[in-house]
């Protein structure tokens, strides 16, 4: 017999907040530009399938993976949208992986693009390519300069089609725009050299969730959005743009209940004393569930509404609370770590900032041993 998928810690996906998500994003672009959900990472850890799908069926009309076996989950499910591999590819496997599954690759350099036109060569078979500019993010993509050159090669090479040209940006989520800006004139720059060589203009693409809210230049023929289709804003100056729902909640249930006099130590090191007598409430999730061991005596939590500071060390498996003010309080009750409790919300973005860290890492770092609950 197996048990609940909410039988200790869970991760819910709310489907509706997804589409909703969506539809706001898609709100805010013009009729001809299409919206990328970019579903790498399993969705950000929200589970690349579920999320898949649901964009998809909310207006979406692009995917974006960063490998390879992202892209073949994804068909293997049956979805048909148009995928595009944002991380390099370099061997010939590679791209015949990429053609068998009708996947989009990346190309960024004259010799990658060589190795692509030979392979489809043998394969006999055509393929649909992207090609990026490095316009100042110092990541994958040909240096900005000689993007229309490399245009000019691959429009020549027999078997690929070019379907785009993009680059990415730095930082788009920061309020001074002066660099966001600087690549944007550099994509432009590139954008009128392919013009220049009497050249077809491509498909173009530059802005992730950032650049999308605050720029609507950067928009172009396709959007490349993550973070904004979990519910999540890139930066505290872009809230209220348009109107997101988190996605992800994470709960877990309370697997002990117990009091403790005055000076008890709490967890492994005691790191925390208990100042009076306490009543203490141990939950079933920890660190190798994806809750930082960093946040230790930082973390705040929701039980029945109530805001609730967490006591300890954070271990592997497990955590303890401060749960005094609560009266009969019992094994099973649930715990929100992320997400809506009564009129408190539990946001990665909180976590993000004790933590020193951006709330992209903190929803990428759920692991598996959480079941994913959708909605
Ligand atoms: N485009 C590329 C090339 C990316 O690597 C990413 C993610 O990092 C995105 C778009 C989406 O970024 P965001 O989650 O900030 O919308």
């Amino acid at each position: 017999p197996s048990v609940s998928l909410r039988e200790r810690a869970w991760v819910e996906i709310d489907r509706g907040a997804i589409a909703h998500n969506v539809r706001e994003i898609k709100r805010h672009l013009s009729q001809k530009c299409q919206l990328m959900a970019v579903v790498k990472a399993d969705a950000y850890g929200h589970g690349a399938i579920a999320v898949a799908e649901t964009a998809l069926e909310a207006g979406a009309s692009w995917l974006g993976v960063a490998t390879i076996p992202e892209g073949i989950q994804l068909r293997e499910a049956g979805i048909k949208a148009p995928i595009l591999i944002l991380g390099a590819v370099n061997t010939p496997e590679q791209i015949q992986a990429i053609a068998h599954w009708h996947l989009q690759p990346t190309l960024c350099s004259a010799k990658q693009a060589l190795i692509v036109s030979e392979t489809l060569n043998e394969l006999q078979k055509t393929l649909t390519v992207h090609l990026k500019l490095d316009t100042g993010m110092s990541r994958l993509g040909i240096p900005w300069q000689e993007g229309a050159e490399f245009y000019q090669r691959v429009s020549h090479l027999p078997y690929l089609q070019i379907g785009s040209v993009y680059s990415h940006l730095a930082t788009a989520d920061s309020p001074d725009p002066q660099i966001m800006n600087q690549q944007h004139q550099r994509f432009e720059a590139a954008i009128a050299q392919i013009q220049a060589m009497g050249l077809p203009l491509p498909k173009l693409h530059l802005a992730n969730s950032a650049a999308t809210l605050c720029d609507r230049t950067c928009h172009y023929d396709l959007v490349r959005v993550g973070l904004a289709t979990y519910g999540l804003y890139p930066a505290p100056h872009l809230q209220g743009i348009i109107h997101l729902k988190p996605v992800m909640q994470v709960r877990a249930r309370i697997t002990q209940i117990k009091t403790i006099p005055a000076g008890t130590g709490i967890s492994y090191g005691y790191q925390y004393i208990a100042p009076g007598d306490m009543t203490i409430a141990v939950v079933g999730i920890g660190y190798a569930d994806g809750v930082p061991r960093n946040l230790s005596n930082q973390l705040q939590v929701g039980i029945r509404g109530q805001r609730i500071p967490q006591v300890g060390a954070i271990t592997m498996d497990q955590l303890m609370l401060d749960v005094s003010n609560i009266r009969d309080l019992q094994v099973g009750e649930v715990v929100t770590l992320l997400g809506q409790d009564g009129d408190h919300q539990f946001t990665a973005d909180r976590w993000a900032t004790i933590l020193g860290t951006i709330s992209w890492e903190i929803l990428c770092s759920f692991k598996h041993r959480l079941p994913r609950v959708t909605r």
